[in-house]
Protein backbone atom coordinates (compact mmCIF):
# COMPACT_ATOMS: atom_id res chain seq x y z
CA UNK A 1 0.00 0.00 0.00
CA UNK A 2 0.82 3.72 -0.69
CA UNK A 3 -0.25 6.85 0.75
CA UNK A 4 0.34 9.91 -1.00
CA UNK A 5 0.22 12.98 1.42
CA UNK A 6 -0.38 16.00 -0.24
CA UNK A 7 -0.91 19.58 0.77
CA UNK A 8 -1.63 23.23 -0.85
CA UNK A 9 -1.61 26.55 0.37
CA UNK A 10 -4.44 28.83 0.01
CA UNK A 11 -5.39 32.29 1.12
CA UNK A 12 -8.99 32.12 1.13
CA UNK A 13 -10.28 29.38 3.39
CA UNK A 14 -13.63 28.52 2.22
CA UNK A 15 -13.00 28.44 -1.54
CA UNK A 16 -9.78 26.57 -0.42
CA UNK A 17 -11.98 23.99 0.91
CA UNK A 18 -14.40 24.31 -2.50
CA UNK A 19 -11.26 23.49 -4.35
CA UNK A 20 -10.36 20.28 -1.54
CA UNK A 21 -13.74 18.59 -2.80
CA UNK A 22 -14.38 19.78 -6.46
CA UNK A 23 -10.00 17.34 -6.39
CA UNK A 24 -11.47 14.43 -4.58
CA UNK A 25 -14.39 14.11 -6.40
CA UNK A 26 -13.37 13.93 -9.83
CA UNK A 27 -10.05 12.48 -8.98
CA UNK A 28 -12.12 9.29 -7.82
CA UNK A 29 -14.37 9.64 -11.28
CA UNK A 30 -10.34 9.45 -13.14
CA UNK A 31 -9.27 6.33 -11.14
CA UNK A 32 -13.07 4.54 -11.95
CA UNK A 33 -12.15 5.38 -15.47
CA UNK A 34 -8.92 3.49 -14.49
CA UNK A 35 -10.87 0.74 -13.73
CA UNK A 36 -9.84 1.46 -9.89
CA UNK A 37 -12.48 1.16 -7.32
CA UNK A 38 -12.56 3.19 -4.31
CA UNK A 39 -12.57 0.92 -0.77
CA UNK A 40 -11.28 -2.29 -2.85
CA UNK A 41 -8.06 0.44 -4.78
CA UNK A 42 -8.28 3.41 -3.04
CA UNK A 43 -9.58 5.81 -0.64
CA UNK A 44 -9.27 9.71 -0.18
CA UNK A 45 -9.74 12.52 2.26
CA UNK A 46 -9.18 15.73 2.59
CA UNK A 47 -9.34 18.74 5.01
CA UNK A 48 -8.76 22.46 4.79
CA UNK A 49 -7.61 24.52 7.67
CA UNK A 50 -7.56 27.99 8.54
CA UNK A 51 -4.21 28.20 9.07
CA UNK A 52 -4.23 28.36 5.12
CA UNK A 53 -3.86 25.18 3.89
CA UNK A 54 -5.65 21.91 2.18
CA UNK A 55 -4.43 18.52 2.78
CA UNK A 56 -5.38 15.86 0.85
CA UNK A 57 -4.55 12.11 1.51
CA UNK A 58 -4.94 9.38 -1.00
CA UNK A 59 -4.25 5.96 -0.63
CA UNK A 60 -3.78 3.49 -2.91
CA UNK A 61 -4.43 -0.39 -1.94
CA UNK A 62 -3.53 -2.32 -5.18
CA UNK A 63 -0.62 -2.43 -7.21
CA UNK A 64 -2.98 -1.11 -10.07
CA UNK A 65 -3.62 1.88 -8.11
CA UNK A 66 0.35 2.60 -6.66
CA UNK A 67 1.28 2.29 -9.98
CA UNK A 68 -0.75 5.95 -11.22
CA UNK A 69 1.52 7.04 -7.75
CA UNK A 70 2.79 10.49 -10.29
CA UNK A 71 -0.36 10.96 -12.35
CA UNK A 72 -2.46 11.63 -8.71
CA UNK A 73 0.00 14.28 -7.92
CA UNK A 74 -0.43 16.18 -11.10
CA UNK A 75 -4.35 15.06 -11.75
CA UNK A 76 -5.93 18.61 -13.00
CA UNK A 77 -9.72 18.74 -11.97
CA UNK A 78 -12.10 20.50 -14.57
CA UNK A 79 -13.40 23.64 -13.22
CA UNK A 80 -17.37 24.69 -14.46
CA UNK A 81 -20.18 25.66 -12.76
CA UNK A 82 -21.39 21.90 -12.27
CA UNK A 83 -18.49 21.52 -10.18
CA UNK A 84 -18.94 24.08 -8.20
CA UNK A 85 -22.41 23.89 -7.31
CA UNK A 86 -21.84 20.51 -6.05
CA UNK A 87 -18.33 21.13 -4.44
CA UNK A 88 -20.85 24.47 -2.63
CA UNK A 89 -23.50 21.78 -2.03
CA UNK A 90 -20.80 19.91 -0.33
CA UNK A 91 -19.19 22.60 1.64
CA UNK A 92 -23.00 23.81 2.73
CA UNK A 93 -23.84 20.22 4.34
CA UNK A 94 -20.64 20.42 6.20
CA UNK A 95 -22.02 23.41 7.89
CA UNK A 96 -18.76 25.17 7.89
CA UNK A 97 -19.03 29.00 8.55
CA UNK A 98 -21.57 31.35 6.47
CA UNK A 99 -19.75 34.00 4.33
CA UNK A 100 -20.91 36.27 1.70
CA UNK A 101 -22.22 36.27 -1.75
CA UNK A 102 -19.86 36.12 -4.82
CA UNK A 103 -20.38 35.42 -8.49
CA UNK A 104 -19.25 32.48 -10.36
CA UNK A 105 -16.27 34.28 -12.14
CA UNK A 106 -14.91 35.27 -9.11
CA UNK A 107 -15.20 31.65 -8.11
CA UNK A 108 -14.03 30.68 -10.56
CA UNK A 109 -10.58 32.48 -10.55
CA UNK A 110 -9.63 32.25 -7.75
CA UNK A 111 -9.90 28.23 -8.39
CA UNK A 112 -8.11 28.67 -11.19
CA UNK A 113 -4.82 29.92 -9.06
CA UNK A 114 -4.95 27.17 -7.14
CA UNK A 115 -5.12 25.05 -9.69
CA UNK A 116 -1.97 26.12 -10.67
CA UNK A 117 -0.54 26.18 -7.97
CA UNK A 118 1.44 22.23 -7.44
CA UNK A 119 0.73 19.78 -4.88
CA UNK A 120 3.65 19.43 -2.25
CA UNK A 121 4.28 15.73 -1.28
CA UNK A 122 4.88 15.97 2.46
CA UNK A 123 7.18 13.40 2.15
CA UNK A 124 9.49 16.05 0.82
CA UNK A 125 8.09 18.75 2.03
CA UNK A 126 10.71 21.28 4.20
CA UNK A 127 8.93 23.52 6.13
CA UNK A 128 6.41 26.65 6.07
CA UNK A 129 5.14 29.49 8.43
CA UNK A 130 1.65 30.05 7.13
CA UNK A 131 1.01 33.30 9.20
CA UNK A 132 2.85 34.47 6.70
CA UNK A 133 -0.18 34.18 3.84
CA UNK A 134 -2.45 36.97 4.09
CA UNK A 135 -5.55 35.06 4.64
CA UNK A 136 -9.35 36.26 3.28
CA UNK A 137 -11.18 33.97 5.66
CA UNK A 138 -14.77 35.26 5.92
CA UNK A 139 -14.99 38.09 3.11
CA UNK A 140 -16.85 35.31 1.06
CA UNK A 141 -20.85 34.12 1.37
CA UNK A 142 -21.26 30.95 -0.57
CA UNK A 143 -25.16 31.78 -0.26
CA UNK A 144 -25.78 30.54 -3.10
CA UNK A 145 -25.81 27.11 -0.94
CA UNK A 146 -27.34 28.70 1.94
CA UNK A 147 -30.61 30.10 -0.32
CA UNK A 148 -31.39 26.83 -1.90
CA UNK A 149 -33.89 24.10 -0.84
CA UNK A 150 -32.07 20.96 -0.24
CA UNK A 151 -33.78 17.28 0.34
CA UNK A 152 -32.78 14.81 2.79
CA UNK A 153 -32.75 11.13 1.21
CA UNK A 154 -32.36 7.64 1.84
CA UNK A 155 -30.14 4.88 0.10
CA UNK A 156 -30.61 1.45 1.11
CA UNK A 157 -28.83 -1.54 -0.03
CA UNK A 158 -30.91 -4.20 1.78
CA UNK A 159 -30.16 -8.17 0.93
CA UNK A 160 -33.12 -10.31 1.22
CA UNK A 161 -34.15 -12.59 3.25
CA UNK A 162 -33.98 -15.77 2.20
CA UNK A 163 -30.67 -15.40 0.63
CA UNK A 164 -29.83 -13.74 4.21
CA UNK A 165 -30.59 -17.28 6.07
CA UNK A 166 -28.45 -19.26 3.58
CA UNK A 167 -25.23 -20.36 4.38
CA UNK A 168 -25.06 -17.35 6.65
CA UNK A 169 -20.88 -17.66 7.57
CA UNK A 170 -20.39 -16.79 3.80
CA UNK A 171 -23.15 -14.72 2.89
CA UNK A 172 -23.05 -12.01 5.84
CA UNK A 173 -19.45 -11.17 5.17
CA UNK A 174 -19.47 -11.18 1.73
CA UNK A 175 -22.63 -8.63 1.93
CA UNK A 176 -21.03 -6.27 4.28
CA UNK A 177 -18.18 -6.18 1.90
CA UNK A 178 -20.19 -5.69 -1.50
CA UNK A 179 -22.60 -3.16 -0.11
CA UNK A 180 -19.46 -0.96 1.08
CA UNK A 181 -18.02 -1.37 -2.35
CA UNK A 182 -21.67 0.03 -3.72
CA UNK A 183 -21.46 2.60 -1.20
CA UNK A 184 -18.35 3.90 -1.53
CA UNK A 185 -18.41 4.30 -5.13
CA UNK A 186 -21.97 5.02 -5.57
CA UNK A 187 -21.80 7.88 -3.30
CA UNK A 188 -18.85 9.39 -4.92
CA UNK A 189 -20.49 8.92 -8.82
CA UNK A 190 -23.58 10.23 -7.59
CA UNK A 191 -21.87 13.59 -5.97
CA UNK A 192 -21.29 14.57 -9.66
CA UNK A 193 -24.33 13.42 -11.30
CA UNK A 194 -26.95 14.26 -9.15
CA UNK A 195 -25.27 16.95 -6.63
CA UNK A 196 -25.35 14.63 -3.51
CA UNK A 197 -23.76 14.92 -0.12
CA UNK A 198 -23.47 11.17 2.16
CA UNK A 199 -23.91 12.47 5.71
CA UNK A 200 -23.85 9.53 7.00
CA UNK A 201 -23.94 5.54 6.57
CA UNK A 202 -24.39 2.39 8.36
CA UNK A 203 -24.95 -0.95 8.67
CA UNK A 204 -27.89 -2.61 9.96
CA UNK A 205 -28.47 -6.36 11.46
CA UNK A 206 -31.70 -6.98 12.94
CA UNK A 207 -33.73 -10.52 12.25
CA UNK A 208 -35.79 -8.57 9.99
CA UNK A 209 -33.44 -6.45 7.91
CA UNK A 210 -29.93 -6.78 6.70
CA UNK A 211 -29.11 -3.36 4.56
CA UNK A 212 -26.34 -0.51 4.68
CA UNK A 213 -28.25 2.83 4.93
CA UNK A 214 -27.31 5.80 3.45
CA UNK A 215 -28.27 9.41 4.43
CA UNK A 216 -27.84 11.98 2.03
CA UNK A 217 -28.88 15.42 1.15
CA UNK A 218 -29.65 16.53 -2.63
CA UNK A 219 -30.79 19.70 -4.37
CA UNK A 220 -34.27 20.06 -4.52
CA UNK A 221 -34.40 20.19 -8.30
CA UNK A 222 -32.95 16.64 -8.03
CA UNK A 223 -34.94 13.80 -9.12
CA UNK A 224 -35.14 9.84 -8.16
CA UNK A 225 -34.85 8.88 -11.80
CA UNK A 226 -31.38 10.38 -12.34
CA UNK A 227 -30.13 8.34 -9.22
CA UNK A 228 -31.80 5.06 -10.41
CA UNK A 229 -30.47 5.52 -13.74
CA UNK A 230 -26.39 6.52 -12.65
CA UNK A 231 -26.83 3.26 -10.11
CA UNK A 232 -28.03 1.30 -12.80
CA UNK A 233 -25.46 2.07 -15.39
CA UNK A 234 -22.48 2.01 -12.86
CA UNK A 235 -23.94 -2.01 -11.79
CA UNK A 236 -23.91 -2.94 -15.42
CA UNK A 237 -20.64 -1.49 -16.68
CA UNK A 238 -18.35 -2.10 -13.25
CA UNK A 239 -19.68 -5.82 -13.43
CA UNK A 240 -19.11 -6.15 -17.17
CA UNK A 241 -15.46 -4.21 -16.85
CA UNK A 242 -14.67 -6.95 -14.17
CA UNK A 243 -15.52 -5.46 -10.95
CA UNK A 244 -16.59 -9.31 -9.59
CA UNK A 245 -13.34 -10.63 -10.71
CA UNK A 246 -11.61 -7.54 -8.84
CA UNK A 247 -13.52 -8.56 -5.92
CA UNK A 248 -12.64 -12.41 -5.46
CA UNK A 249 -9.02 -11.34 -6.05
CA UNK A 250 -9.38 -8.58 -3.21
CA UNK A 251 -10.79 -11.13 -0.84
CA UNK A 252 -8.60 -14.35 -2.11
CA UNK A 253 -5.49 -12.11 -1.19
CA UNK A 254 -6.60 -10.80 2.17
CA UNK A 255 -3.78 -10.68 4.57
CA UNK A 256 -4.83 -9.22 7.94
CA UNK A 257 -1.39 -8.57 8.68
CA UNK A 258 -2.01 -5.47 6.29
CA UNK A 259 -5.16 -4.17 7.83
CA UNK A 260 -5.63 -2.06 4.75
CA UNK A 261 -5.79 -4.39 2.34
CA UNK A 262 -8.54 -6.69 4.13
CA UNK A 263 -12.17 -5.64 4.82
CA UNK A 264 -12.81 -4.35 8.49
CA UNK A 265 -13.23 -7.88 9.88
CA UNK A 266 -13.82 -5.98 13.49
CA UNK A 267 -17.00 -4.52 11.64
CA UNK A 268 -17.93 -7.65 10.18
CA UNK A 269 -17.84 -9.10 13.53
CA UNK A 270 -19.57 -6.63 15.31
CA UNK A 271 -22.16 -6.52 12.96
CA UNK A 272 -23.01 -9.59 11.95
CA UNK A 273 -21.42 -12.16 14.42
CA UNK A 274 -18.87 -13.78 12.23
CA UNK A 275 -15.15 -13.92 12.71
CA UNK A 276 -13.31 -14.18 9.35
CA UNK A 277 -9.63 -14.37 9.25
CA UNK A 278 -7.63 -14.59 5.22
CA UNK A 279 -8.16 -18.57 5.73
CA UNK A 280 -11.91 -18.15 5.32
CA UNK A 281 -11.87 -15.51 3.03
CA UNK A 282 -9.83 -17.58 0.42
CA UNK A 283 -13.05 -20.21 0.90
CA UNK A 284 -15.86 -18.13 0.32
CA UNK A 285 -15.06 -15.39 -1.99
CA UNK A 286 -15.64 -17.91 -5.09
CA UNK A 287 -18.21 -16.14 -8.14
CA UNK A 288 -20.94 -18.91 -7.62
CA UNK A 289 -21.13 -17.34 -3.74
CA UNK A 290 -20.82 -13.65 -4.93
CA UNK A 291 -23.18 -14.11 -7.58
CA UNK A 292 -25.43 -15.54 -5.40
CA UNK A 293 -25.69 -12.58 -2.73
CA UNK A 294 -25.45 -9.75 -5.57
CA UNK A 295 -28.34 -10.98 -6.71
CA UNK A 296 -30.26 -11.38 -3.82
CA UNK A 297 -29.34 -7.36 -3.33
CA UNK A 298 -31.69 -4.67 -3.81
CA UNK A 299 -30.69 -0.77 -4.13
CA UNK A 300 -34.04 1.69 -2.82
CA UNK A 301 -33.97 4.86 -2.91
CA UNK A 302 -36.15 7.05 -1.08
CA UNK A 303 -36.44 11.03 -1.39
CA UNK A 304 -39.67 12.91 0.30
CA UNK A 305 -42.43 10.18 -0.72
CA UNK A 306 -40.98 9.02 -3.68
CA UNK A 307 -39.64 5.75 -3.87
CA UNK A 308 -37.68 3.84 -6.49
CA UNK A 309 -35.62 0.44 -6.46
CA UNK A 310 -33.39 -1.69 -8.49
CA UNK A 311 -32.77 -5.11 -8.25
CA UNK A 312 -29.44 -6.55 -9.09
CA UNK A 313 -30.29 -9.00 -10.52
CA UNK A 314 -32.39 -7.72 -13.11
CA UNK A 315 -29.38 -5.31 -14.17
CA UNK A 316 -26.73 -7.71 -13.66
CA UNK A 317 -25.59 -9.86 -16.53
CA UNK A 318 -22.91 -11.62 -14.68
CA UNK A 319 -19.57 -11.95 -16.79
CA UNK A 320 -18.30 -14.09 -13.95
CA UNK A 321 -15.45 -16.36 -15.60
CA UNK A 322 -14.49 -19.21 -13.28
CA UNK A 323 -10.72 -18.15 -11.57
CA UNK A 324 -8.20 -19.96 -10.51
CA UNK A 325 -7.43 -20.25 -6.94
ZN1 LIG B 1 -15.08 19.40 3.57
Amino acid sequence: MKTLYLIKFIDHVQLGHLYEHIFLMQLGTWLRQKGLYAYLDFSTEGSTYYSGAVYVTVRLYSPEAARIEDQIRTFIPKLDKPAIENGLLQISAEKVSKVSEQDDDVILSKLSEYQSQPWHDMDSFPVRDTSQIPKNIVGLRLSKVSDRKVLYAHQQIILDSTTAADVRESTLPLFYVLSKVLYANLIEILAIQCGYYSLKDSYNYTSKKISETNTYIVYDKHTLETEVDVTRQFIQTSILNGLTNKIIHFLQNVTLKTPANSPDDGGILDRTGIAIGSKGWQQIATSENIKRVLEGMTIEYKIGKYTDSIHLKDVIKLGITSIEH
